[in-house]
């Protein structure tokens, strides 16, 4: 099927709420360029110099979303113009974005990324973290970044049983952060669930989904 079929299936099972980012990378700007066409305007990529190539390459109405692990010192590339960091699992990085923000005058909005899979390998915060992190003064300093949800991986297995398992502790802890609400913290944004598992996702709370392979084709 094309790229505008696979999209047009995924968006009738997608609820109103829920927000779907097409996760175009390792893709060439052609495929997305057919995405486009077809009204998809978020797209998500995992790599920092992609990202900027593709940026530059199309339309710029495009709502661009870092979606893989990011380093400190590649977030001044994509400051200008990124409209959401899915990642974010420090301070330091947290802090690397704020004052990159603030170079280019505007606030970037960020999604902290917690751990929820088996695997070790996994990046992410648990929810230890998540409270040291909200009652640091370094965090409450940080006015040029906002908080505005959560992102999460479940483990890579066919057991979807363990996934729902993952994704409805995911959503716990999402739901115990909507009490608090601060100028730079305030939730309204659950981002789970890929090609395999966003139905699951969906069902389990999610309103933001990551969906590449099921649209683009394989990688
Ligand atoms: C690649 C990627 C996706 C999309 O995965 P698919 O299985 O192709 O839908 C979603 N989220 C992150 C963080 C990714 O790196």
């Amino acid at each position: 099927m094309s790229i505008k079929e696979n999209l047009a299936n995924i968006k009738t099972a997608l609820p109103k709420n829920v927000t779907l980012v097409a996760v175009s990378k390792t893709k060439p700007v052609g495929d997305l360029m057919e995405a486009y066409s077809a009204g998809q305007r978020i797209f998500g990529e995992n790599k920092v110099q992609e990202l900027f190539g593709k940026w530059e390459a199309l339309p710029k109405d495009i709502q661009w979303h870092a979606i893989g692990h990011l380093q400190s010192n590649k977030v001044k590339h994509i400051a200008p113009f990124i409209s959401l960091i899915h990642g974010v699992d420090s301070l330091k990085l947290l802090q690397e974005i704020d004052k990159q923000a603030k170079k280019n005058n505007r606030v970037i909005d960020c999604l902290l990324q917690i751990y929820i899979a088996e695997e070790e390998s996994k990046f992410g915060l648990n929810k230890v973290d998540i409270d040291k992190l909200l009652q640091s003064d370094m965090f409450l300093e940080l006015q040029n970044i906002k908080i505005v949800g959560l992102m999460g991986i479940a483990t890579f297995t066919s057991n979807m049983e363990q996934v729902k398992k993952e994704f409805l502790s995911l959503k716990n802890i999402f739901d115990d952060l909507q009490s608090i609400k601060t100028y730079n913290f305030a939730l309204n944004t659950l981002s789970m669930g890929m090609s395999d598992d966003y139905l699951l996702a969906i069902e389990c709370g999610s309103t933001m989904v990551r969906i590449g392979s099921s649209i683009f084709g394989r990688r």
